[in-house]
C-alpha cells in the first residue's frame, strides 16, 4: 500500500494534503466507536502535508513514507506534542525532545496523524488498563483489540492511518495485530533504539511498526532501524532496505513447527488455520521440519518476574517530582505523602500491581530465589532458540492461542489475561525477531474475527523472518 501511495504522490494523482483530509474524515467516522486515538495532531499533520507537497511540486526526490498517514503509539516521545503512556499521571505531559525512532522518522517527512490509546504504561493484553476507556476492535466492537498497542492496531484496521508504531515487551504489538487482523513485527531486540520510548521493562522492550502488509513493514523498519549511541543496548547491526529483497517463492527455507506450541489448550479453530498456514508456506517452497523448544513452558512464568521487577525501578521516576501529575500537599504533610498520594490518584490498578510484584522479588532474601532463578530460565530459553536454529532458518507457531476476546472477559482473571502471550513471550526474552500476519478469520456471532500466525528468526535476521511472512502473504492473496 505504501509503494502504490507513494507512486500515486510522484504522479500527482493525488497530494499529500488530500491525503490527510482522506484520513482525517475517516478518524471522525471511526473514533466515536473506536478510540483507537488519545489525541489527533491535525493542524501538524496538514502543516507536514504541506511541506511534502511542496517538495513535489519543486521536483525535490521524497523518500517512502513521506506525505503517508500513520499514527504513533503514546508511549514514544513526540516533542511538543502530548505524551501519556496512557497514564493519568502523565495526563498533561508534554513530550519535551523526540524519540529516535520519531527524529528518524521525521526525516523521511512522515505525517503523524495522533497517538494512540494503550494499556497504562504498556501494561495488559487488551487496552482495558488504559486511563482513557479502551479501544474497540474494528472487526467487532464488543471485542478488545488485543493489546498493549491495541491502539496502533485498531488505527490501522480501521483504515483511519496507513501505518502506525507500537512497542512489544511481552507480545504487545503481535498479539493486536493478531486480533485486528494487521501485520506487526517486533524487531530483534537492539535492532531499534528505545531512546525516547517510556521504558516498561528494558530488557525486553522494542519498538515496531503495524501495516496492512509484509512489504510495508519492511520499509517502516528500514526507516527505524539502526545504531543509535543514545541507547546502551543498540546494537551496530546491519542492515538494508528489506523491502529490496522480499521474494515470491522461499525455496530451501527451513521452517521448524515447535512441538510445544501446537497444544490442545489453544483455540481449535485457531489451530487448524495454522495447521492450513503450515501447508500454504510449503505450496511456497518451505521445508518443514518438527522441532522442540523444551524450556517454553517456562517462558510466561520468568516473563512474569522479570517484567515486574524492571517496571517496578522503571516506574520510579513517577513520584510527582519530575513528571506530569503532582497531587498538591496542601495539608503539608510532607514529601513521602506527595509521593504516595501521586501515585495512589496517578497511577492504575495493573501498574501498582506489577510495581508490588517487582519490589517483592527484587527485595533482598527473594531475589535469589524469584530474580535470579527467572534469568536462568532465560538463559535456557535463549539457548532453546540457539539449538533450534542450527537446525531452521525460521519457527512458525500461532500468534495467540485464541481470537479477540469479549470486554470484561478477563479482567476479574489476571492469570487468563496472562494467558493472551503465551505463545509471544519467548521472543522478548530470547531477544529473537517475530512477526504477526493474518491467516484467516473464525466466523463468531455473526463477525468475522482475525487469527494471527507468527514467524520468529534469529538474531538480526528480520531479512528471513520478512521473506517468510511475505511469500505466506502473497499465497494466501492468490
Ligand atoms: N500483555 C503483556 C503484559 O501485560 C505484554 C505487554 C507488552 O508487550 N507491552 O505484560
Amino acid at each position: 500500500m505504501i509503494t502504490e501511495l507513494h507512486q500515486k504522490l510522484l504522479n500527482k494523482e493525488t497530494t499529500a494534503t488530500k491525503l490527510v483530509q482522506q484520513y482525517l474524515d475517516t478518524i471522525k467516522k471511526q473514533e466515536p466507536n473506536i478510540n483507537a486515538f488519545l489525541t489527533i495532531t491535525e493542524e501538524e499533520a496538514k502543516r507536514c502535508a504541506e511541506v511534502v507537497d511542496k517538495k513535489i511540486n519543486d521536483g525535490e526526490e521524497i523518500g517512502l513514507l513521506a506525505g503517508i498517514p500513520c499514527a504513533i503509539k503514546d508511549t514514544i516521545m513526540t516533542k511538543n506534542v502530548r505524551t501519556t503512556a496512557g497514564s493519568k499521571i502523565l495526563d498533561n505531559y508534554t513530550a519535551p525532545y523526540d524519540a529516535t525512532v520519531m527524529e528518524r522518522l521525521k526525516k523521511e517527512d512522515i505525517i503523524m496523524m495522533g497517538k494512540t490509546n494503550m494499556d497504562e504504561f504498556a501494561m495488559g493484553s487488551s487496552t482495558e488498563n488504559s486511563a482513557y476507556g479502551p479501544t474497540k476492535n474494528p472487526h467487532d466492537i464488543n471485542r478488545v483489540p488485543g493489546g498493549s498497542s491495541g491502539g496502533s492496531a485498531a488505527a490501522v484496521a480501521a483504515d483511519e492511518v496507513v501505518w502506525s508504531l507500537g512497542t512489544d515487551t511481552g507480545g504487545s504489538i503481535r498479539q493486536p495485530a493478531s486480533f485486528c487482523g494487521v501485520v506487526g513485527l517486533k524487531p530483534t531486540y537492539g535492532r531499534v533504539s528505545r531512546h525516547g520510548l517510556i521504558a516498561m521493562a528494558s530488557s525486553l522492550d522494542q519498538v515496531g511498526p503495524f501495516a496492512h502488509s509484509v512489504e510495508d513493514v519492511a520499509i517502516i523498519l528500514s526507516a527505524i532501524a539502526g545504531f543509535d549511541p543514545k541507547d546502551a543496548t543498540s546494537a551496530k547491526s546491519h542492515q538494508k532496505p528489506y523491502q529490496n529483497y522480499l521474494e515470491e517463492n522461499i525455496e530451501g527455507m527451513v521452517v521448524g513447527i515447535p512441538k510445544e506450541y501446537d497444544t490442545d489448550g489453544m483455540d481449535a479453530r485457531v489451530k487448524e488455520k495454522y495447521h492450513t498456514a503450515i501447508e500454504d508456506m510449503k505450496k511456497r517452497g518451505a521445508k518443514i521440519e518438527n522441532i522442540s523448544l523444551p524450556h517454553t513452558k517456562y517462558a510466561l512464568p520468568a516473563y512474569y518476574i522479570i517484567m515486574p521487577s524492571e517496571v517496578s525501578s522503571n516506574m520510579a521516576r513517577f513520584d510527582g517530582m519530575r513528571y506530569g501529575m503532582q497531587i498538591d500537599d496542601k495539608e503539608g504533610k510532607g514529601l513521602w505523602e506527595t509521593y504516595k498520594d501521586t501515585r495512589k490518584y496517578g497511577l492504575g490498578d495493573e501498574v501498582k500491581k506489577r510495581v508490588m510484584l517487582g519490589t517483592y522479588t527484587l527485595s533482598a532474601g527473594y531475589y535469589d530465589a524469584y530474580y535470579k532463578k527467572a534469568q536462568k530460565v532465560r538463559a535456557l530459553i535463549k539457548k532453546d532458540f540457539e539449538q533450534a536454529f542450527t537446525k531452521v532458518h525460521t519457527i512458525f507457531t500461532p500468534t495467540s492461542p485464541e481470537v479477540a476476546f469479549p470486554f470484561g472477559a478477563k479482567t476479574d482473571d489476571p492469570i487468563t489475561m496472562y494467558l493472551s502471550d503465551i505463545f509471544t513471550v519467548t521472543a522478548n526474552i530470547a531477544g529473537v525477531p517475530a512477526i504477526s500476519v493474518p491467516i484467516g478469520t473464525v466466523a463468531e456471532e455473526g463477525k468475522e474475527l482475525p487469527v494471527g500466525g507468527q514467524i520468529m528468526g534469529k538474531w538480526f535476521d528480520e531479512d528471513r523472518v520478512l521473506k517468510v511472512a511475505h511469500a505466506y502473504e502473497l499465497e494466501t492473496k492468490k
